[in-house]
């Protein structure tokens, strides 16, 4: 199967449970849901005057909204000529769950990676078992509880208070379940960061910073 490709490139994880992590993340085009601070706009269209080769693609060194089809065959290909040794892949977008994520997860993990999605919750999530599946819900949209019960984290972005109402919302999906919760301010902003860090206090949740950011790495 082909997959709609922006970007791979190999990088620490800087967000939620496996911050800190060595990752190869694979960042897929097209997302439908256009948050209003995403910070990777650029993925939100497949446009065909922006399709590339596989060739030029793997030669990207910035972040743009140029993109390529690539299947699995030509993906390992690219990690073994890039000589990338970490063993573990963030499948991220865009929204990659408006693709089918079975195949891929399921041939990485054959190949010895630790697979994990990182989606919005919107769309059905379609992948490995083993799929490590972060949720970050957005509170305009609907986020399916099928996508909150398969989550092993919800990462939750945080600009004002009144934003942890739809979290408080979503976590009564999950009622009786031990839950890791992470709330992340939204583009490092210093209130967002205030809020965060006192209701991770209150609630016992953890706070995910975006750590490539403060570290000016991608
Ligand atoms: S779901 Fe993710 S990629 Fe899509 S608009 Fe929101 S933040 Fe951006």
């Amino acid at each position: 199967m082909n997959y709609p490709i922006n970007e791979m490139f190999q990088t620490i994880q800087g967000e939620g449970y496996y911050t800190g992590t060595p990752a190869i993340f694979i960042r897929l085009q097209g997302c439908p849901i256009h948050c209003k601070w995403c910070d990777t706009k650029y993925t939100w269209k497949c446009l065909s005057e922006n399709k590339i080769s596989y060739e030029e693609l793997i030669k990207k060194t910035t972040s743009n909204q140029k993109w390529s089809y690539i299947n699995i065959t030509k993906i390992l290909k690219n990690i073994q000529i890039k000589e990338w040794t970490a063993k573990h892949v963030v499948i991220t977008g865009g929204e990659p769950c408006i693709y089918n994520l079975l195949d891929l997860t399921e041939k990485l993990e054959e190949k010895g990676f630790k697979c994990q999605i990182e989606t919005s919750g919107t769309k059905k999530i379609k992948c490995s078992e083993n799929t490590w599946v972060t949720v970050s819900p957005k509170k305009d949209q609907k986020t399916l509880h099928t996508s909150i019960l398969r989550s092993n984290e919800i990462k939750y972005p945080i600009l004002k208070e009144e934003d942890l109402l739809y979290l408080e919302k979503i976590l009564l999906i999950v009622q009786n379940k031990k839950y890791r919760v992470f709330l992340q301010p939204i583009s490092q902003n210093q209130q967002a960061l205030e809020i965060c860090i006192k209701y991770c206090t209150i609630k016992n949740w953890r706070l995910s910073i975006q750590l490539h950011k403060y570290l000016l790495i991608r």
